[in-house]
């Protein structure tokens, strides 16, 4: 999407007859079958296993055990919030925050954790909830405004799909959002369970009022 304000179309691969297929169902399944694949279901990776400062494995708790696997090449894809997470309790972080926790420090790293990003989405219903939706039909392009909240930082520019939008109260409706958000968060351990969830702050200050956007946005419906 370009970064100045204006209406570029969204190109779209779902129709709305069709229902949303989960990740599993769409990549998982097809792949179930391949020898080279083993799944482990219900199993919480504690922390990274290293030999000095090479991943080797991780340490997974798998009901009541902690089982270690040990691979050539470790992917840690546990999104925005736990791969930081898990990375602070395999010892990947500030040195002096790790051994608040008593975990044993590997790689200095202070900026694991401080990056965290949120993109405050608000959906504008357009229909009657209480009359039946009708079924529309999805054209290939969707259309997205761009624009600046007008607030006096440049940092705000919003988004405003106007595309035909299907939402889970099956009812059209816009979506308002910042595309491009330049507020960073913090996310932090409590401890070094993996079963404590990370403390977050999500640092929306240099955001304009969501308010304001989403008058805006009201005001660009009815025009
Ligand atoms: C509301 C919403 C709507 C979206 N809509 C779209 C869309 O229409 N089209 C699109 O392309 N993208 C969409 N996205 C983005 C898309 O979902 C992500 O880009 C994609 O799922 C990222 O895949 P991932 O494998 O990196 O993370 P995820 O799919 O989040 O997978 C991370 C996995 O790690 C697991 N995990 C976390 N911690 C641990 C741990 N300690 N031990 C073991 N497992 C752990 C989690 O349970 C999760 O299953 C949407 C996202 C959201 C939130």
């Amino acid at each position: 999407m370009p970064p100045e304000p204006g209406a570029p179309t969204l190109p779209r691969s779902m129709r709305a007859t069709d229902p949303r297929i989960t990740t599993n169902d769409a990549y998982l399944e097809p792949a179930r079958g391949r020898p080279n694949l083993r799944i482990i279901a219900g199993a919480l990776v504690y922390r990274l296993e290293w030999v000095g400062q090479r991943c080797v494995g991780v340490r997974v708790v798998v009901g009541n055990e902690v089982v270690r696997y040990t691979a050539g090449e470790v992917v840690l894809c546990a999104r925005a919030i736990h791969s930081p997470a898990i990375l602070l309790r395999s010892g990947v972080g500030p040195f002096d925050v790790l051994r608040s926790f008593g975990i044993a420090p590997v790689v200095e790293l202070s900026r694991v954790g401080q990056n965290l990003c949120e993109q405050p989405l608000v959906e504008i219903g357009l229909g009657n909830p209480s009359s039946p939706a009708k079924p529309i039909a999805a054209p290939p392009f969707g259309c997205v405004l761009r624009a600046g909240s007008g607030a006096p930082s440049d940092d705000d520019l919003s988004m405003f799909s106007a595309e035909n939008w299907v939402s889970p109260s099956q009812a059209p409706a816009f979506w308002v959002g910042f595309v491009d958000p330049r507020s960073r968060g913090r996310l932090r351990l409590r401890s070094s369970d993996p079963f404590d969830d990370p403390w977050l702050e999500f640092d929306c200050s240099r955001m304009p009022r969501i308010a304001h956007v989403c008058a805006q946005a009201r005001g660009w419906c009815r025009a």
